[in-house]
């Protein structure tokens, strides 16, 4: 990503954190803006190129700590969402910020300090917190350096927070730095969503091949750190088994079992206004195109038994890499969750921590 103009936010841009992201984007026209809100509002219905994307360090005025919206009617797993950023420069057909956000903008909010006064204020117990609601956690980490200045910081708040750092890209630990976050190991969860390589190719533009994530993924573990692995969304194909198969040989080959923390497993779903999007945005995408109807929160989903079918048969696939693998299913029906599992998630052994 290299943005031709970098807008700051007058009232944060003295800030030593702004000053430091900005440096990384040596070239880039910067111009001070009081607000934000005003070059939304004027720009809202502009589309910029994901390469050359402008980009706004501006201050969060809302919470940066937001309890998961999960999905009404189904399931959720207890996840706290940390909005540290608006954007991607990814462009997957599917995402759901093309129809959720009317921010053109790519947007790092920067009065971080803040963030950690919120959280402190709010952690009672043990939470799991993620950076990658509205953003890939670390697809622009070597501009934003979150992962070595706030992460431990946010660790460092509690032992009780597990801060999780999901992405499609193949950003790499580095030994050497990695030392300084050592000692929050236990605290600290990199995580990759995974597909297979030819969805990455049709469906994920811009984002890393698989190979590269798993890649990252190793490095991770290698340096001491768990890692997470998403397979959210599953699309379904003729050949989705074989094609899922790889993925997890990948898995198993390069990653040892007691590294992984969690795993999860969400079919594809979006709502309907993300459909003429999709398929004016991708007309060669053909994920809108499957049997999908609307569930009872007005997402399109697979039927029910082609997803429990699709469960199952990754349950078992996981559970020939490893049988106690914390599997849990992402925005999904107890009804569907009962026939995967014969139980809802807060009894099923090892997953009852993390619901
Ligand atoms: S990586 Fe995530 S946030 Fe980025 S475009 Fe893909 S789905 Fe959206």
């Amino acid at each position: 990503m290299r943005p031709e103009i970098i807008y700051i936010e007058k009232e944060i841009a003295g800030l030593p954190y702004t000053q430091a992201v900005l440096q990384k984007f040596s070239g880039a026209h910067v111009e001070i803006i009081e607000d934000i809100r005003a070059l939304i509002r004027q720009n809202k219905k502009t589309t910029f190129s994901k390469q050359n994307q402008p980009l706004v360090l501006a201050k969060q005025r809302g919470r940066f700590l937001e309890k998961c919206p999960g999905t009404k009617e189904h399931i959720c797993c207890n996840y706290y969402t940390l909005n540290i950023a608006v954007g991607c420069p990814y462009d997957c057909t599917y995402c759901f910020l093309q129809s959720y956000s009317n921010n053109p903008y790519y947007t790092i909010y920067v009065n971080l300090d803040e963030m950690l006064a919120e959280i402190r204020g709010q952690v009672r117990g043990k939470i799991r917190l993620g950076t990658g609601e509205f953003t890939d956690s670390l697809a622009l980490e070597t501009y934003t350096q979150f992962v070595y200045t706030y992460s431990p910081q946010i660790c460092a708040l509690s032992p009780d927070i597990t801060l999780e750092l999901k992405t499609k890209s193949n950003w790499t630990l580095s030994g050497a730095e990695a030392s300084g976050l050592a000692q929050f190991r236990k605290q600290l969860v990199f995580a990759w969503s995974v597909n297979p390589q030819n969805l990455i190719d049709s469906d994920e533009r811009g984002a890393t091949p698989l190979r590269e994530r798993i890649r990252a993924a190793r490095t991770a573990a290698e340096c001491g750190y768990c890692v997470a692995l998403h397979f959210d969304p599953i699309i379904y194909s003729a050949d989705w088994a074989e094609q899922y198969q790889t993925v997890l040989d990948l898995i198993r080959q390069n990653i040892p079992p007691e590294k992984i923390a969690w795993l999860s497993l969400g079919t594809l779903r979006f709502t309907p206004t993300l459909k003429p999007i999709i398929e004016q945005k991708f007309p060669a995408s053909t994920i809108v195109y499957g049997e999908l109807f609307p569930g009872r929160d007005k997402k399109m989903r697979y039927p029910e038994p082609l997803r429990v079918k699709i469960y199952q048969h990754m349950l078992r696939q996981i559970a020939a890499i490893s049988p106690c693998l914390p599997v849990y299913l992402c925005m999904e029906s107890p009804e569907v969750w009962k026939k995967v599992y014969n139980q809802l998630p807060a009894q099923v052994e090892n997953l009852n921590e993390l619901f």
